[in-house]
Formats: structure tokens, C-alpha cells, sequence
């Protein structure tokens, strides 16, 4: 009879690979399993990343801001507050290094910081997905659609290798040149955005002259 599929939750320590199966030792006890993939996020400690000195912030404001989003560019970072739920509003900054030092020095409380952020991973065997993947630049405003769009890659391309007996490095080169071909362009716009960043007026300048041709292809 085949092993009905279980999920198991609990905090993953370690994974080790031993030629055609991983072992991964999980506070709930060993799994043994032909394929990893790391979903960790972009802190992972799993698939190794490149960092930037950057830092994300986020926070709520106790009003509403309408139907604006509103957008800052300043010396050190960008970001923006939109309106949520209950009257409030969703503040999200990407700060460089020094200014989370300057934040801590006039905000006590009631404020979130997560990092360093990496945008692009270095080789590694895992299969990763979403930001253990490497970011897609918050500017673009599309993590969680990434995270979706290569998990929901993954799931396919990993179904689809075991049951035609791939092995492991096969499913994962298949996975990624497909993960790829979906990102690059998004990465590459990111990437010139974040150059743009070091000139903050000429980048707020063309954002206000055309906002529309600019949010079409951060979004497409
Ligand atoms: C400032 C800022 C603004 C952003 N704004 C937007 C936006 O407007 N729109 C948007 O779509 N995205 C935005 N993002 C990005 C978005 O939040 C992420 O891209 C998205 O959450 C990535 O999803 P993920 O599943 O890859 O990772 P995560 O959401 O980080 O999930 C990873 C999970 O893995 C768990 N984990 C980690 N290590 C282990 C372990 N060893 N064992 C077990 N579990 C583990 C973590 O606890 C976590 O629950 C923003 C990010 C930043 C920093």
C-alpha cells in the first residue's frame, strides 16, 4: 500500500544530503526525503545568499491616507504607506544599515526591522523558492507573488520529475532555468531601479513625469 503523504510542522535545524536522499533533522525528528526545497525566506539559513547592507522596516500609522499610496525617496532608502484595515495605514521603508541606528535613536517602539536583505543567491543544491530564492526588490511590490508563482513552479516541475524518475540535480536545473526565465527581466528592473536609488531626485522626477508606464512595468 503507498505512504499516505503527512505534513509535519516544526523548526527545520539542518539538512544534509548522502548521495540520492536528503536527511533533514527537524525538532519532530528525522525526515529522509529525495527532495528539499527551501522556502525559509530571506533569511534562510539553507541557500546562500549575497547581502546588502539594507534593512526593511515596517510600521502602522493610526490614520488613513484615502485612496493614496504615498511614495518617499530620501538620502539612505524609499518607501511608502498605503491604507489598510480599522483606519490605519501599512508603512514599509528599505533603509540602508546606518539609518536603522538613527531609527532606534527616534523610534522606541511600535516598529518592525528585518535583514539583511539579499537580492541574489549564490549556488547552492537546494531547490529554493520565494525569497530563499533571493528577493525580488520590494520596490517591485511582488514577494509574495514570486513566493506564490515559484513554490507553485516548483510543486510542478518537482511532480512531474519524480514521477518520470529524475534524479534530484535534474528537477533542480529544470526548476531553476524555468524560475528564471519568468524573473530575470523583474530582477534586471529591479536591479536599474536600485542603481536609480544613489539618484533619488532624477528617480522621483521620471516616477511623477509617468507613473503610469512605470507602475505598467514593475507590475506587468
Ligand atoms: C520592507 C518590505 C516591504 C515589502 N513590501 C511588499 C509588498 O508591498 N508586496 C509584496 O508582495 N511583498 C512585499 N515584501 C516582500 C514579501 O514580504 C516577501 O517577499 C514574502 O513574504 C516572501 O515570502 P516567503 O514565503 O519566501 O518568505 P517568508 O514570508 O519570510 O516565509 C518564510 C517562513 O519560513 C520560516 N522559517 C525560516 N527558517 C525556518 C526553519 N529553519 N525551519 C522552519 N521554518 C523556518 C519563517 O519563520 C517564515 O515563516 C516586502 C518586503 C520588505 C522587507
Amino acid at each position: 500500500m503507498a505512504d499516505h503523504p503527512s505534513v509535519q510542522h516544526g523548526v527545520v535545524h539542518s539538512v544534509q544530503r548522502h548521495e540520492k536522499e536528503f536527511c533533514v533533522d527537524t525538532d519532530s525528528g528525522k525526515i529522509t526525503a529525495r527532495v528539499v526545497i527551501d522556502a525559509a525566506g530571506k533569511l534562510s539559513r539553507f541557500t546562500r545568499r549575497r547581502t546588502v547592507p539594507q534593512f526593511g522596516v515596517q510600521f502602522y500609522e493610526e490614520q488613513s491616507r484615502g485612496d493614496c499610496l504615498d511614495f518617499w525617496f530620501f538620502d539612505g532608502g524609499y518607501g511608502g504607506a498605503v491604507s489598510v484595515e480599522g483606519g490605519r495605514s501599512n508603512a514599509c521603508f528599505l533603509i540602508n544599515k546606518d539609518m536603522v541606528r538613527k531609527l532606534g535613536e527616534s523610534r522606541t517602539e511600535g516598529y518592525r526591522v528585518t535583514g539583511p536583505v539579499a537580492y541574489d543567491r549564490l549556488p547552492s543544491e537546494y531547490i529554493a523558492i520565494g525569497d530563499a530564492a533571493g528577493m525580488v526588490d520590494p520596490f517591485c511590490g511582488e514577494g509574495m507573488r514570486h513566493a506564490l508563482d515559484t513554490g507553485i513552479r516548483a510543486a510542478a516541475i518537482v511532480a512531474d520529475g519524480l514521477a518520470q524518475s529524475r534524479d534530484y540535480d535534474q528537477i533542480r536545473h529544470r526548476y531553476e532555468s524555468n524560475a528564471s526565465q519568468r524573473w530575470s527581466r523583474k530582477r534586471r528592473l529591479g536591479r536599474l531601479i536600485r542603481a536609480m536609488l544613489k539618484h533619488p531626485h532624477v528617480l522621483a522626477t521620471g516616477f511623477r513625469l509617468h507613473p503610469e508606464y512605470w507602475f505598467r512595468k514593475l507590475w506587468d
